[in-house]
């Protein structure tokens, strides 16, 4: 998650893109903040309706607070057939919560329900998080590592600024089996590092930046079976809509982009993201 402080979430909608002929699934997005009304609201079901409008079908929604992360299990139980849920304190809202401990305590009880299929986001963000907090935080993704594995279910990282404590601490304590690292920030050195440990890629909006070449040549070498495409929405909208308020119907254009990057089939690409999205976070079907 970008930073829900950011204006972009104020911002008119970018304007929904030409379908994808085949379906695919939204990785990641927050649509507790594109649409700030109940899980069970009309708002949440007209933006499940539009992104399925181009063919994005099935949407994984992720928690950052104890809080949200209960909207996020209510959104799953209640649009039961296209949305999942993650769950887990954001490294910046771990280092700050009044009670650590009681807040952990409620993700660990959600985690444990059925249509709960990850664990995050979870991680380190050097950009936000001062150098007094950062043990603090390296403490909460310890932690939701180790509930990942507990569970059996996927993690999801949040790397902003912080590859390097990230990879170590991964190798110190053993990442689980399906660790996806959201809104991918790396080069093309971190992309093969990820690669070779069997990480799962997952690229945002962010591909499509001008000021992010770095990402393009990443997403070239990325094999297919370990790619994941998501919005992060309402944050992070794709070019030419930069700046406008995102949501999971995007996923149409990100994908357009990273398959025009990778010179690959659109169908071709779009099938095998909503493949990998079914083998990390397990079916989407009640
Ligand atoms: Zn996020």
């Amino acid at each position: 998650m970008a930073d829900r402080h950011n204006r972009d979430i104020d911002r008119p909608r970018a304007p929904l893109p030409e379908p994808l002929p085949v379906p695919t699934v939204d990785a990641h997005a927050h649509m507790e903040i594109v649409t700030d009304a109940a899980f069970d609201s009309k708002e949440v079901a007209d933006v499940i309706a539009q992104a399925k409008s181009v063919n994005v079908d099935r949407i994984v929604q992720v928690g950052y607070s104890a809080e949200q992360s209960r909207w996020c299990v209510g959104a799953a139980e209640k649009w039961n057939s296209s949305v999942l849920a993650a769950v887990a304190l954001h490294p910046n809202e771990a280092p700050v919560v009044e009670d650590l401990n009681a807040d952990l305590k409620i993700i660990e009880e959600l985690a444990q329900h059925p249509r709960v299929r990850a664990i995050g986001e979870t991680g380190l963000d050097y950009f936000r998080t001062p150098p007094e907090l950062r043990a603090r935080q390296q403490e909460s993704f310890k932690w939701h590592i180790d509930l990942a594995k507990r569970t059996n279910k996927a993690l999801v990282i949040h790397d902003r600024d912080s590859h390097d404590d990230v990879l170590s601490i991964l190798s110190e304590v053993g990442a689980p089996e399906k660790t996806v690292f959201h809104c991918f920030s790396g080069d093309v050195a971190m992309a093969k590092m990820c690669i070779e440990r069997g990480y799962i890629l997952s690229f945002a909006g962010t591909l499509t930046f001008k000021n992010a070449p770095e990402l393009r040549d990443a997403v070239k070498l990325v094999p297919l079976d370990q790619l994941l495409v998501e919005t992060d929405s309402p944050f992070l909208a794709p070019a030419p809509h930069r700046g406008a308020g995102n949501t999971p119907a995007q996923i149409a254009n990100i994908v357009r982009a990273m398959a025009t990057e990778r010179n690959q089939d659109l169908a071709e690409l779009a099938t095998a993201l909503s493949e990998n999205a079914e083998r990390v976070f397990g079916s989407f079907a009640p």
